[in-house]
């Protein structure tokens, strides 16, 4: 399928031309005709599918259209609304470059940093509100946001909205909303939460599932090696020197780890930044743009401060601590191998997450490749049976099952 069997208008596709992008992803394509069509629709997607051009060229679509016969100030008619900050300006950013041959007018507003330019902004009127809950809410307390207009509601990311508390304010911004209007809810797992949300805010939705693993099986090869807690940054540190080149965004559990290892590779010479949620929003943005304009190489994040973040041409995620949550490491992986490129994702399993891991395989269908030839090999540990213990026969000689349980006890 092509771009211009869409129905887009002109000015869409000469932008679509532009950014090179030949033909729709299977979230675009299926999602595209849906919200053209002003239904409401709810989206299994995760980010790297293409998802936000899914919502985001319908709507500046029709937005046009009605912008090309309206007169007056501008009132808003979409609002997304985002979890983070960061995926906020991702998204602003891709609304700018979609609309940039129409007149319509996006902003992002969000939390972390002064009202006072948001609400210049806002005075001046826009089209397109993308924004986080919390300083929507008070933005139109203070009276700088009217949704009396609005005719297309987004909720993105809405299962890391709900976990992240902002079930509230979701419903709380609903209603601020008028009643007749459409929405769209992304997600990229679909819990039963999701679900109920979706239930209480859609009307008549279509539903299109894209499914995680299809997106990321294919083109991100996923290596895994087993390695005590405490050789982890010395593991990273050997393959930084050995094997993994370019740019690399390298997920930790906690920001205390974040800035521990930060230090011991600006100490080693690397060009490195970080970003985690102790960081005010400037130093948070500084990082991201730093390491989109290559300035630094090597990112590193905490999940709540990267979920979302759309980096183009990311080599390789190491991943040096295992999430606990499987939907998680597809999130951190997803980072790699965007729109249809190849990654490579490196993950380092200590004693301790073993049963993380197995989960990860498991909801993934597949196994990960271990590399068992570096120098930090995780070897059994002594305090703890292990169920495979190794076992011997009768003449006292090690079975050959027991040979191969040996060497992968994990
Ligand atoms: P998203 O899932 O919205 O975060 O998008 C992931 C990345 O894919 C972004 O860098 C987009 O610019 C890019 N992208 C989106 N749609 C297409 C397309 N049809 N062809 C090529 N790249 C795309």
């Amino acid at each position: 399928m092509q771009f211009s069997e869409l129905q887009l208008n002109k000015s869409i596709l000469k932008v679509l031309e532009e950014e090179r992008y030949h033909t729709p992803t299977l979230v675009q394509e299926k999602v595209i005709p849906l919200v053209l069509d002003k239904k409401d629709v709810i989206v299994g997607a995760q980010t790297g599918t293409g998802k936000t051009a899914a919502f985001a060229l319908p709507i500046i679509h029709h937005l046009a259209k009605e912008d090309d016969v309206e007169k007056g100030a501008k009132k808003i008619k979409a609002l997304i609304v985002s979890p983070t900050r960061e995926l906020a300006i991702q998204i602003e950013e891709n609304f700018k470059t979609y609309s940039k041959y129409t007149n319509l007018r996006t902003t992002a507003v969000y939390g972390g940093i002064s009202t006072k330019p948001q609400k210049d902004v806002l005075t001046k009127g826009v089209d397109i509100l993308i924004a986080t809950p919390g300083r929507l809410i008070d933005l139109h307390k203070q009276g700088s946001i009217d949704l009396d207009l609005l005719n297309t509601f987004v909720l993105d990311e809405a299962d890391l909205m709900l976990d992240m508390g902002f079930i509230q304010d979701v419903k709380r911004i609903e209603e601020l909303c008028p009643r007749k209007k459409q929405t769209l809810l992304f997600s990229a797992t679909m819990p039963d939460k999701v679900t109920q949300l979706a239930a209480s805010m859609l009307y008549k939705p279509e539903t299109v599932a894209i499914i995680p693993t299809e997106t990321t099986a294919n083109n991100i090869g996923q290596l895994l090696y087993y390695t005590p807690k405490k050789n982890k940054v010395d593991l990273c540190l050997h393959l930084l020197r050995n094997t993994i080149k370019g740019r690399i965004i390298i997920f930790r559990r906690t920001k205390f780890g974040v800035d521990k290892l930060e230090q011991t590779l600006l100490k080693n010479g690397y060009k490195v930044t970080s970003v985690h949620g102790d960081k005010s929003q400037v130093l948070r943005n500084e990082a991201i743009e730093d390491f989109k304009n290559n300035k630094v190489n090597i990112l590193i994040a905490t999940d709540v401060a990267a979920r979302g973040i759309d980096i183009s041409k990311v080599d390789a995620v190491i991943n040096v601590d295992i999430p606990n949550v499987p939907e998680t490491y597809v999130h951190r992986i997803g980072r790699t191998g965007r729109a249809g490129k190849s990654g490579i994702a490196f993950s380092f399993c200590s004693a301790d997450e073993t049963s993380y891991i197995k989960t990860i395989q498991e909801f993934m269908k597949r196994p990960i490749k271990i590399i068992e030839d570096h120098p930090f090999l995780l070897v059994k540990p002594k305090h703890k049976k292990q169920p495979n213990t190794i076992s011997k026969n009768k003449k006292g000689r090690k079975s050959e099952a027991s040979k191969k349980k040996k060497k992968r006890w994990y």
